[in-house]
């Protein structure tokens, strides 16, 4: 048995899944022509109230369009130091749009309305970059799964109104912020100008991202998406497993949770352990007491056929998902306490 917590893209597609796709109709998605990629664009369009919904390979590609339509050559988006736009999108951010990144150190990835403002260069100031703007991501990854306050979103979109920035959202995993708050697709469509969402995450599809959004903004949007070779063809096989997801594992994503909530207890409990992150949802970050190597430690694990990953100074993290089993779980608890 071998127990892969790297990551939640590490899942399969499920034989469910897999006849889903093989079943599904295609055309030409380029020429917009592929029944299943507009049948899973009209569905997220329709989730969260938006006009638009498109179809990406991935969330990068998602995330860079995003960043692109918001903004020119020039200009700068205010995120968090932790975002991934900034931190795991290959330096996109100025590759592709051209635009620097101003970082608030926040808070497990998220910060507030007031730190937000703080970071606004004025705009007639023409030595520094023009804000144009916000990137938020829930739940936040490097911040250890950790969900938003809808409130404090709120707070940032009345900011963005007053100085006329965007609003985007990464939400490649605010499928599991949705499953912890209860909160709903629609308020988060009310909320920002532009939304990603990943399918290859916890919904255990192998590709697929799609961005939401209105007319006025997602117009442009496939024809970035083309600039950056995400034109596709017969896609349908792909969406069809989007589709699936849907309808088949979004409702099971709390027992990912639920699950990464058991391990947090058990890493509690261990003395060569210092400190658990808070666990909200699939996300499990700890760090290890400072006289334990975490190489050593990563090691033992591997040798049970247990993979996690180091993040640096001594902080692992483990993520649940899918093809995470009851089975695997009680045998990783097992393991866990023996330490
Ligand atoms: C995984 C992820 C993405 C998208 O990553 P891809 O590998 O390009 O699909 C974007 N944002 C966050 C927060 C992620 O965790």
């Amino acid at each position: 048995m071998i127990i892969d917590l790297r990551s939640d893209t590490v899942t399969k597609p499920t034989k469910g899944m897999l006849d889903a796709m093989m079943s599904a109709e295609v055309g030409d998605d380029v020429y917009k022509e592929d029944p299943s990629v507009n049948a899973l664009e009209k569905r997220l369009a329709d989730m969260f109230g938006k006009d638009q919904a498109l179809f990406f390979p991935t969330g990068s590609m998602a995330n860079q369009t995003a960043l692109k339509l918001h903004t020119n050559p020039g200009e700068q988006v205010i995120c968090d130091k932790y975002s991934h736009i900034y931190n795991y999108e290959g330096g996109g951010a100025s590759f592709n749009s051209g635009i620097s990144c101003k970082l608030i150190d926040g808070n497990r990835g998220m910060f507030t309305a007031s730190q937000v403002e703080a970071s606004i260069n004025p705009p007639d100031f023409y030595h520094s970059p023009l804000t144009t703007l916000v990137e938020v991501e829930n739940t936040t990854n490097k911040g250890g799964g950790a969900c938003w306050d809808f409130e404090e979103l709120k707070r940032i979109r009345k900011v963005c109104d007053t100085h006329n920035l965007g609003y985007h959202l990464d939400g490649a995993r605010l499928w599991n912020a949705l499953a912890t708050t209860k909160e709903k697709a629609k308020d988060y469509g009310q909320l920002f100008d532009t939304i990603s969402v990943c399918f290859s995450k916890g919904l255990g599809c192998p590709i697929g991202s799609v961005l939401i959004g209105d007319k006025d903004l997602m117009q442009g949007a496939i024809r970035v998406r083309k600039i950056l070779g995400g034109g596709m063809r017969q896609v349908g096989y792909l969406a069809a497993a989007g589709l699936y997801a849907l309808d088949h594992h979004l409702d099971r994503l709390s027992e990912d949770h639920k699950k990464a909530k058991e391990i947090g207890a058990v890493l509690e409990d261990l003395s060569i352990i210092a400190k658990v992150e808070p666990i909200e949802t699939n996300i499990v970050i700890f760090e290890l007491e400072p006289h334990v190597d975490e190489s050593e430690f990563l090691k033992q694990l591997s040798d049970k056929d247990i993979h996690i990953i180091g993040m640096g100074s001594n902080k692992l993290r483990m993520v649940t998902h899918l093809d995470y089993t009851d089975a695997m779980h009680k045998h990783l608890l097992d393991i866990l306490n023996e330490f």
